[in-house]
């Protein structure tokens, strides 16, 4: 019963029709290019030395140490890698160790719309409730009113995702401080999700909204290595935090899938200590496949809304197609010139607020992207 309607997930549905219909798929978003070669030999390094068997429950030392000298290096955030980071498989179990640690029956999540599909199925699973806030484009911003008016004396944690999955919305520091400054008011957990916090562009900086004043002990932060090392199939993830934060996670995590990855856990560990250059260059390089979609989709005859980070950019589909309905319209795509897309309804609660939104990935090689805006070109003629 606390799966009613979840059935499967669009990015399942759609990646299996853009197979059948042989498409372009900037639905489901993964890149089609490897990583660095240092991220793989060294995964393929210790699968030879004869790392194969359970990594320890908190994550291989070698990952924490990583990932906690990453959040020194990037944030100046100082975590002790016995008692505060866990690995994960992927950000997903992150997410569900700790909502299904830390929530109660009944407990109230608080979180914005559009949202990433795992976090209801999650915070269903724990026996709590979700209590949307709608983020509007074309800026995606939030109303603060909206967001006090959402916490009740049962919200036990806000949930925050930036750089944000579908938008592309990144939070800057002054929304951060809103959001800070109603946990602190409320006394709520804040669970941050930040896998694409290397994927932001324009110059723009990603804040962690542990690096706000007063903030550290109270947020559990969430990332992942898929996104920055092209490896989103290694499902190696992580969360930082304070102790008790973590220890909640980590008991439900432990009976999830106790540990996962061990010699993948090795080759995240080495991306992480990468060189400042290799990230501005994932970063630069998403920026130019972002800039060579986005005007395709506008001569193509969608309205296109600006995103600063992910993957993702998201279109008004009215334009097109008057109806408005896009989900018919992702189903239909495929069928009428070879494109799959992610009909933005599906993460909405409030799913007429996502109605008539799709979006589309731009993580690709040039000439994939290039055979898809030439595909596109079909609707507007
Ligand atoms: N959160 C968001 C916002 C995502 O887009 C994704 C990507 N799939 C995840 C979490 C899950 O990451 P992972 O693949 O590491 O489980
Ligand atoms: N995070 C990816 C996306 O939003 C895919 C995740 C998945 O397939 N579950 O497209």
């Amino acid at each position: 019963a606390k799966l009613q309607g979840f059935g499967t997930t669009i990015f399942a549905e759609m990646s299996a029709l853009a197979t059948a219909t042989d498409s372009v798929n900037l639905g489901q978003g993964f890149p089609d290019t490897d990583g660095p070669r240092e991220v793989l030999d060294a995964a393929i390094g210790a699968i030879n030395s004869g790392l194969n068997q359970y990594p320890p429950g908190l994550g291989l030392p070698v990952l924490r140490q990583a990932i906690a000298d990453h959040q020194q290096r990037f944030y100046g955030l100082t975590y002790d890698v016995d008692t505060e980071v866990l690995v994960t498989a992927g950000a997903t179990e992150a997410l569900a160790g700790a909502l299904l640690g830390l929530l109660d029956t009944g407990d109230e999540v608080v979180l914005f719309e559009p949202m990433y599909d795992s976090y209801q199925a999650c915070i269903a699973l724990a026996g709590a409730v979700a209590k949307p806030v709608t983020l509007r484009p074309p800026a995606y911003g939030f109303d603060v009113d909206e967001l006090r008016a959402a916490i009740t004396p049962k919200t036990k944690l806000i949930l925050v995702n930036t750089p944000h999955n579908p938008t592309g919305k990144v939070l800057d520091r002054a929304e951060l401080q809103l959001i800070a400054d109603l946990a602190v008011e409320h006394d709520l957990i804040v669970l941050t999700d930040e896998v694409y916090e290397h994927l932001v562009f324009d110059g723009i900086d990603h804040v962690p909204l542990a690096t706000l004043p007063g903030m550290r002990d109270r947020v559990l932060s969430i990332s992942s290595g898929g996104k920055t090392f092209n490896t989103t199939g290694w499902k190696i993830g992580w969360l930082c935090g304070p102790p008790e934060l973590v220890t909640a996670a980590k008991t439900a995590k432990q009976f999830l899938t106790y540990v996962n990855g061990g010699p993948f856990q090795v080759g995240i560990a080495r991306g992480l200590a990468m060189d400042e250059s290799f990230f501005h260059g994932v970063a630069a390089n998403l920026q130019a496949r972002r800039d060579q979609l986005m005007p395709g989709l506008e001569a193509a005859g969608f309205l296109v809304y600006p995103t600063q980070g992910t993957y993702f950019v998201t279109v008004d589909i009215r334009p097109v197609r008057a109806d408005g309905d896009g989900m018919a319209f992702c189903r239909e795509l495929p069928h009428r010139c070879g494109v799959v897309a992610i009909p933005n309804e599906v993460f909405y609660m409030n799913r007429h607020e996502g109605r008539h939104l799709v979006r589309f990935a731009f993580c690709k090689r040039p000439e994939v992207i290039d055979q898809a805006v030439e595909r596109l070109q079909r609707l507007a003629g």
